[in-house]
């Protein structure tokens, strides 16, 4: 057999159900990987390997009483931004550093439901901004791929959920919760070599996540293959009362669309996605990729989204303005760190300042400039304008097309020190993401190929809303068509 960890989720699935292998010897040989690695790649804040072995051991009782459900005995990381009831919940920041919740957020709350095994918290960015792990107060992720010329090179693993991808990637858990605000799961699934999908808005419940930019925010899960994250996402997804913008929708089976193929499906290439100064080995990928689908009985349509360009500055005024309005009750009063001050004032001020770190400090004063009197309808009012219009493109498209191809990042994973001192240059990682969520419609990151130096490189698929099934039939075509079988250097076992 395959060493445990390299199974993918399904496969273990299957092992477990034939009692192949045990839920607590599942576990065991994710916690030996994690403690063995964890060290190096810090792909997690906090581990839980006591709480972990006690859910496998319920896992293997129900397993044995045949009350195996979705997801039982699965151990997963989940993203430092869902709340876990007793377990501490830091979103990677010095002001949550001691928070423990008294309650779990609804998606990680409907993993345990179906039986999961939680190994523990992934590292990610501060408050989830940022496109490189590097913001955490924690540390920042090592990427475990290595460029073929620069074997000792510290790569970024993507962000903000770099830990949830990088810990995927090396076999520290076999699928991961993430969350996806601007590209924060597709850009490091695709620098990790993975998958990861975020769903369509209200799709996932945003209960006990903790808030960045809440229009913007949506859950969603990574993990080695695209049937894998099919899975989790039928568990992770449903209504919530809890959660007013939760859609009241049934859960399809994900799963079962992974198979559909894509004969007679229509899939729009923008070409607005063509950007001067592109690397040609991902445009090479992208061109790839549509005859993949081409060769499997889909058809290509060229279509535009004319107001793609605006995204990225709509995106950073929308999201620091929402980040700046939810930031607001970090005060030191009720929960997380305290600074004492001579007076209220003080307090806030101290606890702020000590607790938050420059790129959270950054995205609030932008966020506050973007809001305030004079310049609100300048910068607010017309970003959400804008936003209306992009989300008009794609309902136009969606006349034509079912789904639409475009590469999922405009790079490979870069080196830990570059692009640190410039603001702006981080955020032209998103330029190909960011567009979903102003749309709230839900896009695939699926691992397609190498670059020249080794590194993974992903294809995006973008659906309809509500429409995953088909964004996973895509997605798994391109899977299977580009059989994508590269492993990275640092992984467990290796
Ligand atoms: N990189 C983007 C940002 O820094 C997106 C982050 C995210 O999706 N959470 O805001």
């Amino acid at each position: 057999m395959t060493s445990a960890t390299d199974l993918t989720l399904a496969g273990a699935r299957g092992a477990l159900a034939r009692r192949e292998i045990s839920a607590v010897e599942l576990t065991q040989a994710f916690i030996g990987a994690v403690e063995a690695l964890n060290p190096r790649l810090n792909a997690y804040i906090t581990v839980t390997p006591d709480l972990a072995l006690r859910q496998a051991e319920a896992a293997d009782a129900a397993l044995g009483r045949g009350e195996g459900r979705a997801l039982t005995g699965i151990p997963l990381a989940i993203k430092d931004l869902f709340c876990t009831a007793g377990t501490r919940t830091t979103a990677a920041s010095r002001i949550l550093g001691n928070f423990v919740p008294p309650y779990e957020s609804t998606v990680s709350g409907n993993l345990l439901r179906d039986g999961a095994v939680f190994l523990g918290k992934a590292n990610l960015d501060e408050f989830a901004m940022g496109s490189s792990n590097a913001t955490s107060a924690f540390g920042g992720v090592e990427n475990p791929w290595k460029r073929r010329d620069a074997p000792e090179a510290v790569l970024v693993p993507g962000g903000s959920s770099g830990g949830s991808a990088a810990a995927v990637a090396a076999r520290l858990a076999l699928g991961a919760t993430a969350t996806d605000t601007g590209g924060s799961i597709r850009q490091p699934a695709a620098f990790c070599g993975i998958a990861g999908i975020k769903p369509t808005y209200g799709r996932c419940s945003r209960f006990g996540v903790v808030a960045f930019a809440s229009s913007l925010d949506q859950a969603g899960p990574v993990a080695r293959t695209v049937e894998d994250c099919a899975i989790l996402l039928g568990s992770m997804a449903g209504f919530d009362p809890k959660d007013s913008t939760s859609a009241d929708m049934p859960v399809p089976d994900f799963a079962a669309a992974c198979a559909r193929g894509v004969k007679g499906l229509r899939i729009g290439i923008p070409r607005e996605y063509r950007l001067d100064g592109m690397p040609a080995e991902i445009e090479a990928l992208w061109r790839q990729g549509m005859d993949w689908l081409k060769a499997e009985g889909a058809e290509l349509v060229d279509i535009s989204l004319p107001h793609t360009r605006y995204a990225l500055p709509t995106y950073y005024i929308v999201a620091p303005a929402e980040a700046s309005s939810n930031l607001a009750r970090y005060d030191g009063v009720r929960f997380g760190l305290r600074e004492d001050g001579e007076d209220l004032r003080d307090l806030y001020e101290r606890t702020r300042a000590a607790g938050f770190g420059d790129e959270v400090k950054r995205r609030i004063l932008i966020g506050t400039y973007v809001l305030s009197a004079g310049y609100y309808d300048a910068y607010y009012v017309k970003a959400q304008q804008v936003r209306t219009l992009i989300k008009r493109d794609f309902d136009q498209a969606w006349e034509r097309v079912d789904a639409i191809l475009t590469p999922a990042t405009p790079s490979a994973a870069f080196g830990r020190d570059d692009k640190q001192d410039d603001p702006v240059a981080m955020y032209l990682n998103d330029v190909f993401t960011v567009t979903a969520n102003l749309a709230g419609i839900p896009g695939l990151s699926v691992p397609a190929g190498l670059d020249a130096k080794g590194l993974p490189l992903g294809l995006q698929v973008l659906g309809r809303p509500f429409d995953e099934e088909t964004v996973f039939a895509v997605g798994a075509a391109l899977e299977r068509a580009a059989g994508f079988d590269a492993v990275p250097a640092v992984r467990a076992g290796a």
